[in-house]
């Protein structure tokens, strides 16, 4: 099934028309001041369009996790002059994402003008889905469309439950263009690497027995390499080793070992006595008591990067070691490396995944950046995402 774009709602005369655009403007905020600015960036393209053709257009976005509460710090009041900033036109701002004042907002909206709402979790509805909450912000709007990739696993009033009240409801070219771009991990040239690393097993567990049947390798880094170890019986110190996943990761390699994937662990690691800068630290093969692993160690880095030469597609999620400590991101950077200068078609989901490349200065080097971890995650499981199902005509 198809998901209908912009291009056709474009391709009527949109002057005038209100258009509601739900977008992932979940950007790190630390007092008011916005970190990283990406998941702004990344919905322009679909702004600009609309705002070229005239159209009337109000933004709605979640931000952080208030919890059905108006948590002032949660507010995405900050967001507006950044946009405002990127687009070089005003953004005005609306206090609450329904009822009077959010229609008086959208009353005063010109042809070609913009107006972002305030986060819609300050309302339970939104996460509830609940039907009333839907038709209010439906009411705002006479066309939808959906550029929020990250939320869209989720069934929430905004994502899906509003979907019904409009007869033109679209994917924006964000959505679009990710859908697009992980469809090429679903369907992959092959051979398919998958570099999975991070914090946890257990956030990354379906993904790990999704490809432990589809990708040709599964090249495992990060903290997560210590539960598979353990499971092994390989001594891992200190190391955090999640317990009771110990048993899924035998069962993701004993899949693997059925004709699945080949799964390479770390042969080698950066060991510390803690996680802190300047901690002492050396490169090991077995890990001695008393200390963890921080890293993966330069031949496994080695032989991961080249991997990723000899691929054709990669997809890539959760950095190899604490990459945030400069001491403790070779692995990371190696690695990075090698997908950036490999032929192969490469996709990178996860916050902390694209933060790393991001500061190696790497991005353009990739050929797909994805604006979403979990989403993405889940859609190259083969998971049908509701925000999409919803939209499929
Ligand atoms: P992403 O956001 O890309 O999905 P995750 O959130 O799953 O990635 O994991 C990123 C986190 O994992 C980082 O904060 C990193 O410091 C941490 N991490 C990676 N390797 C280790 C390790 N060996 N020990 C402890 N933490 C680790
Ligand atoms: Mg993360």
């Amino acid at each position: 099934m198809a998901v209908p774009g912009l291009d056709g709602l474009l391709s009527a005369d949109l002057r005038g028309t209100r258009v509601l655009v739900r977008a992932d403007l979940n950007v790190p905020l630390h007092r008011g001041t916005i970190g990283d600015d990406t998941r702004i960036r990344a919905c322009l393209p679909t702004l600009k369009k609309l705002l070229r053709a005239g159209a009337r257009v109000v933004i709605v976005s979640h931000l952080g996790r208030p919890g059905g509460e108006r948590r002032p710090e949660w507010s995405l009041r900050p967001v507006a002059p950044r946009l405002a900033q990127l687009l070089a036109t005003g953004v005005s701002f609306s206090e609450d994402c329904v009822g009077k004042s959010a229609r008086a907002a959208v009353d005063r909206l010109g042809a070609g003008q913009i107006l972002l709402l305030e986060n819609l979790r300050f309302h339970a509805g939104e996460e509830e889905n609940d039907r009333d909450f839907a038709r209010a912000l439906a009411a705002l709007a006479d066309a939808y469309v959906n550029d929020a990739f990250g939320t869209a696993h989720r069934a929430h009033a905004s994502t899906t439950g509003i979907v019904p009240y409009f007869s033109h409801a679209v994917a924006g070219d964000l959505l679009a263009s990710e859908l697009r771009h992980l469809q090429v991990v679903r369907e992959p040239q092959r051979p398919l690497l998958a570099i999975l690393g991070g914090a946890k097993v257990s956030s990354k567990l379906g993904v790990l027995e999704a490809l432990s049947s589809h990708a040709e390798v599964i090249a495992i880094g990060g903290a997560m390499a210590y539960t598979f170890l353990a499971a092994l019986g390989e001594p891992t110190g200190k190391s955090l080793v999640e317990d009771e996943r110990m048993d899924d990761a035998r069962r993701v390699m004993e899949t693997a070992g059925s004709g699945g994937a080949r799964i390479l662990l770390p042969t080698d690691h950066v060991i510390a006595e803690r996680v802190e800068a300047g901690a002492p630290s050396r490169v090991v093969e077995s890990i001695p008591d008393g200390w963890l692993g921080v890293d993966i160690g330069p031949a496994t880095a080695r032989a991961y990067a080249g991997e990723a030469a000899s691929a054709r597609t990669v997809f890539w999620n959760g950095p190899m070691g604490v990459f945030e400590i400069e001491s403790f991101a070779t692995g990371t950077r190696t690695v990075a490396e090698g997908v950036a200068g490999s032929q192969a078609a490469s996709v990178v989901g996860g916050g902390d995944s694209l933060a790393a490349i991001q500061s190696l200065g790497l991005a353009e080097r990739i050929t797909h950046l994805s604006t979403g971890g979990g989403a993405s995650l889940e859609y190259v499981q083969g998971i049908e995402l509701p925000g999409v199902a919803v939209l499929e005509t």
